[in-house]
């Protein structure tokens, strides 16, 4: 069959020089080039943007009404486009009802099990679920999950009821609330809690309701005995009626802990007694999916061979993506960007619709080289099915997976958006492009590691899959922790180490929040001292050359866009004409620094503007800019815009301080090409010859043995991990026979 083309025609948007491509529709096309050279602008911004906007306008004016709305690109022409699927980085999120069981739709399947062949078997398959009124714990709602009484801080272990033991507020010695403990007659008010018996501390916290007599300067009281956790929490329930100040003073002696009504489980007791070969939904949902699917195996009955098979199918997807060590009860607003991305790539991949054209971005992120060839499998898999797949990678595994490549640069912003190759893979290979030369070398592995002689320790822990471990970062050198997806890297380096250094300076890829208003020169603290610049030169004031005050367009406030409000069609987006979007009033652009107007300061990239500023504290934060990879970023470029890659760069070059910091950076190398990788390879290691220690959680091989010292996890994920394989300086990790990573270094 002759091979069918999507094609691009005078495609000019963000950096794109009006360039024209072909897509083989079909295949599989990666995309590549040098951050910012301007791959996003022709895959999201250009071909997914249109397709949405195209598959909008089939649609009536009443349900475009709740449709996202697209702007058309700047295009000449698009041909051949099919429906687009974006699948990206963004986070699942989603509210405590949200877990992997219910976003991959393996939640409702198991429902349809247990209703029809479960004993003792509850009559409706809402039973089954704990979002369901039917099926949820009564106490904690379905969450598992409830407010409580921090019983470490609320009490002082070593003192006794007469020595004010009772640390919440209303509990004073000699108070009410205090007698229904000090005189219930339980307890000796002169023992330290700590030597309570372990009668006397249930009794304390969780005693039954019961009539007590009490004494007071006021008077004689008949009172409630409660145990201090129930009466904490009946108080809890209560706070809707209380003032702010009230709840605040409360909140240091709360805590979310597990319901011990449901133990967490979420669901009501029926529901859990109601099993299958002896599991409950709630225990098959606990299980790790590698174990999942050997239980699921082991149900041979052949009425439920029908569903069970449908079941597999998806846990089997989940597994082949790598996602073997998570349960079907993890919540998604806990899982990673690489890890939300590749749940949904499963959920995309049961789909029978086919014509598709699914949008991948950095499906790599998060994965080990050894998982790899599963997400290329998948890859593959869904070209198969019948689909054209666009996928913007870095990671050579996948590149090579192509059968089509498109190449785009040679430089970042202004100096790229042209296409430098658009062909097959095999003669991608052959040509001159930084990209094609870097996927033919390897960084060679740091023979000279820095002298390790002082450690940072945390302490030995077990939290989610860890096995006893405790991570000893060596001081003033590069670290890099390695293991597969699902080793613990993250509960080690975040949840427990990071946790315990306060004063660590964590620098991760959730995206920035801020004043949708905000661009990287007022993030930066730039903005303020470009503005005083402005206000010196011309003694004028310097809110004048704020768009969010003075200086904004009167006619968008500073927006620059209007959104018109058509009543029957739909609202529409529009670049201000006032100001053409530049922001600022008229007036404010007759003022100059310099020679150039703030409109045309804010356009500058990070180069341009070092040939412009003299200013020692702008030329300072500019040059960090430059050291992080953002070089080709524009001073006014708004924050919404920024990738996840690049806001975690963009937060190292804010956060940077004087020398003698703990550094820790989760996969910094997102979003990087290969040469922009050796850019911020000798920016670590900057910092570290500045005294400072580096802590980075990594799995490009490329950075791995450029480190100093090298901790492996594993070896597995989820319960197969959480063992610390290797800790030492490269060389000796390739005699490490334990672990993975050492194979692919
Ligand atoms: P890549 O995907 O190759 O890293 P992008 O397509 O994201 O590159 O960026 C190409 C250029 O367009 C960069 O200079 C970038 O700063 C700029 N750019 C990206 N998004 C926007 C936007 N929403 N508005 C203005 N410029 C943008
Ligand atoms: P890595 O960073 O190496 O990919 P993680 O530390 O994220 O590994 O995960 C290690 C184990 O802990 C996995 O089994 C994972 O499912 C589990 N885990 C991680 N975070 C949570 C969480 N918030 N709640 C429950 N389990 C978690
Ligand atoms: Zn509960
Ligand atoms: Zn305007």
């Amino acid at each position: 069959m002759e091979t069918q083309w999507i094609t691009l025609i005078g495609a000019r948007q963000h950096n794109l020089k009006n360039i024209s491509l072909r897509i083989p529709k079909g295949k599989i096309t990666v995309f590549t080039g040098v951050s910012g050279s301007g791959k996003s602008s022709i895959v999201f911004d250009t071909i997914a943007q249109e397709a949405g906007r195209q598959l909008n306008e089939t649609y009536s004016n009443f349900v475009r009404n709740f449709l996202p709305k697209y702007e058309a690109p700047a295009i000449d022409a698009i041909h051949n486009l099919s429906p687009a699927v974006v699948v990206g980085q963004e986070r699942l999120g989603g509210n405590a009802r949200s877990t992997v069981g219910t976003i991959s739709d393996i939640a409702p399947l198991l429902r349809v099990l247990y209703s029809r062949f479960a004993t003792p078997s509850l009559q409706t398959a809402n039973m089954y679920s704990f979002n369901d009124p039917q099926g949820m714990c009564e106490i904690c709602e379905g969450i598992g999950k409830q407010l409580t009484l921090n019983v470490d801080t609320s009490l002082d272990m070593a003192k006794s009821l007469n020595e004010g033991a009772i640390l919440l507020p209303g509990y004073g010695v000699d108070t009410y609330y205090w007698g229904l403990y000090a005189q219930s007659g339980f307890f000796d008010n002169d023992k330290p809690l700590h030597a309570y018996t372990e009668e006397e501390w249930q009794q304390f916290l969780y005693g039954a309701e019961q009539k007590i007599h009490i004494t007071h300067s006021t008077g004689e009281f008949n009172g409630t005995y409660m145990g201090l956790v129930y009466r904490f929490r009946r108080a809890l329930q209560q706070q809707k009626e209380l003032s702010e100040r009230e709840k605040k003073k409360r909140e240091p002696f709360m805590i979310t802990a597990k319901c011990d009504a449901c133990n967490g489980s979420r669901y009501r007791p029926e529901v859990l007694a109601s099993q299958l070969h002896g599991y409950s939904i709630y225990d098959l949902s606990e299980l790790q999916l590698t174990e999942l699917s050997k239980v699921l195996t082991n149900f041979t009955d052949p009425q439920m061979e029908a569903v069970i098979t449908r079941i597999l199918q998806r846990v089997h997807s989940l597994i082949d993506i790598g996602l073997g060590y998570m349960s079907l009860n993890r919540e998604t607003a806990t899982l990673s960007g690489g890890e939300s991305q590749r749940v949904k790539m499963v959920k995309y991949l049961s789909s029978t619709l086919t014509g598709m054209l699914y949008i991948f971005d950095e499906p790599s992120t998060g994965l080990h080289p050894r998982d790899v060839y599963r997400l290329n499998d998948l890859l593959r898999q869904i070209r198969d099915n019948g689909n054209t797949v666009l996928v913007v990678e870095h990671d050579a595994d996948v590149i090579q997976i192509a059968d089509y490549i498109v190449d785009v640069g040679p430089g970042a912003g202004i100096h790229g958006g042209t296409i430098l190759f658009s062909g097959p893979y095999e003669q991608f290979k052959e040509n001159g492009s930084i990209t094609a030369q870097a996927l033919n070398t390897q960084t060679p592995l740091n023979e000279k590691p820095r002298a390790v002689t002082t450690f940072l320790t945390s302490s030995t822990s077990s939290l989610h899959n860890l096995q006893q471990v405790a991570l000893h970062v060596p001081e003033r050198v590069l670290t890099v922790v390695t293991g597969v997806a699902g080793s613990g890297k993250s509960t080690l380096v975040h949840d427990v180490f990071a946790n315990e250094h306060a004063e660590a300076i964590v620098i991760d890829q959730q995206p920035i929040h801020t004043n949708v208003r905000s661009n990287a020169a007022t993030y930066l603290g730039m903005m303020d001292k470009i503005r005083k610049l402005f206000a010196k030169e011309n003694d004028v004031e310097a809110a004048l050359f704020s768009y969010n005050s003075k200086g904004g367009c009167k006619e968008c406030g500073g927006n620059g866009s209007i959104t018109l409000n058509l009543s029957f069609l739909d609202n529409v987006e529009r670049v201000c004409p006032s100001c053409r979007g530049e922001r600022y009033d008229e007036h404010v652009l007759a003022y100059t620094y310099n020679g150039k107007n703030i409109v045309e300061v804010l356009a500058m990239d990070v180069e341009e503007a070092l040939q412009f500023f003299s200013a020692k504290d702008i030329v300072k934060k500019l040059q960090t800019l430059q050291l992080v990879g953002l070089s080709y970023m524009s001073l006014g470029q708004p924050l919404s815009t920024f990738s996840g890659g690049e806001c975690q760069r963009l937060k190292l070059a804010k956060e940077m301080k004087e020398d003698g910091q703990l550094y820790i950076l989760d996969e910094p190398t997102t979003g990087l090409h290969i040469r922009d990788v050796a850019t911020l390879m000798n920016m670590l290691h900057q910092l570290v010859d500045a005294g400072n220690t580096v802590v980075v959680i990594e799995h490009q091989t490329d950075v791995i043995r450029q480190a100093d010292w090298i901790i492996d996890l594993g070896p597995e994920g989820g319960s197969g991990g959480g063992h610390i394989l290797f800790e030492g300086p490269p060389q000796d990790l390739l005699a490490c026979s334990m672990s993975i990573t050492a194979k692919y270094i």
